[in-house]
C-alpha cells in the first residue's frame, strides 16, 4: 500500500513485531510486575510505589521511543493496551492492602480494565496507527481519553487522591467521574461512522499532528 502521508495513518506502519520499544514495553512490565509481587509479600508501600513508577515511567519511555524511531505499530499499540492492563490492575489491586475503603480502587479497576481497555481497542476500527492518532477521527475523544494529560489523569488521580486526600469520598467521587466519561466516550466512538477509506480521512483541528491539517487526504484516498 502507497503512504498517503497522513502523519498516524496505519499505512505507515512498519509492521515490527522485534523492536526497541516492544522490548521496553515488555520489561516495564515485567519489572513493574515483580515490584509488585515484592510490595504485596512485604507489605511495603515504597515497593508498591516503586511498582507504579516502573509502569508509568516505562509508559511514557515505550511511546516516546516508538515515535522518535519511526518505529510505532498497530501490534505496539495493542500490546501497551494489554500490558497497561497487566500493570494498573495489578498495582491498584495491591493498593487495596493499604486503604481503609475499596470503593475507589473497584470502581477504577472496571473502568480501567473494562471500559477503557474495550475503548482503547476500538479506534483500530480506523486505519489509525494507535489511539494517540484518533483526533483524526474524533478530535474530542482523543482530547479527552488520549491526550497525554488525560492519559496522566487516567492513572494517576486516583492514586494522588487516595494518598493526599483523607477523605474517600473525594476519590469515590472522582472515579464514579472518570467512568462516566469514559462510557461516554465508549458510546460515542460505537455511533461514528465507520470508516470508508483504507487511509485516515482527517477532520477537523486535529489533536497530537499539527503537520496533518496540510495534507490531501482526498488524493490520498485515491492513491
Ligand atoms: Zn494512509
Amino acid at each position: 500500500m502507497r503512504r498517503c502521508g497522513v502523519r498516524g495513518c496505519s499505512c505507515a506502519d512498519p509492521r515490527l513485531l522485534a523492536s526497541v520499544p516492544n522490548a521496553v514495553t515488555l520489561a516495564r512490565t515485567a519489572l513493574s510486575l515483580g515490584l509488585v509481587a515484592a510490595a504485596a509479600a512485604e507489605r511495603s508501600w515504597p515497593l508498591l510505589l516503586a511498582a507504579y513508577l516502573a509502569y508509568w515511567v516505562g509508559d511514557v519511555a515505550d511511546g516516546a521511543l516508538a515515535r522518535r524511531l519511526g518505529q510505532e505499530t498497530r501490534l505496539g499499540a495493542v500490546l501497551d493496551v494489554v500490558c497497561d492492563r497487566l500493570n494498573c490492575s495489578s498495582c491498584a489491586l495491591t493498593l487495596l492492602l493499604f486503604v481503609p475503603s475499596p470503593a475507589p480502587v473497584t470502581v477504577f479497576l472496571v473502568q480501567f480494565v473494562l471500559v477503557d481497555l474495550v475503548l482503547s481497542l476500538l479506534p483500530l476500527r480506523w486505519p489509525v496507527l494507535s489511539p494517540n492518532y484518533f483526533g483524526l477521527v474524533d478530535p474530542l475523544v482523543h482530547a479527552a481519553n488520549w491526550h497525554p494529560l488525560a492519559k496522566a489523569t487516567n492513572t494517576g488521580l486516583l492514586v494522588v487522591l487516595l494518598v493526599g486526600v483523607p477523605d474517600h469520598r473525594v476519590a469515590l467521587t472522582a472515579a464514579v467521574a472518570v467512568l462516566v466519561a469514559k462510557t461516554a466516550s465508549l458510546v460515542r466512538v460505537l455511533r461514528l461512522p465507520r470508516p470508508t477509506s483504507a487511509h485516515v480521512v482527517p477532520v477537523g483541528p486535529v489533536g497530537p499532528v499539527g503537520s496533518a491539517r496540510a495534507t490531501r487526504p482526498a488524493r490520498a484516498a485515491r492513491a
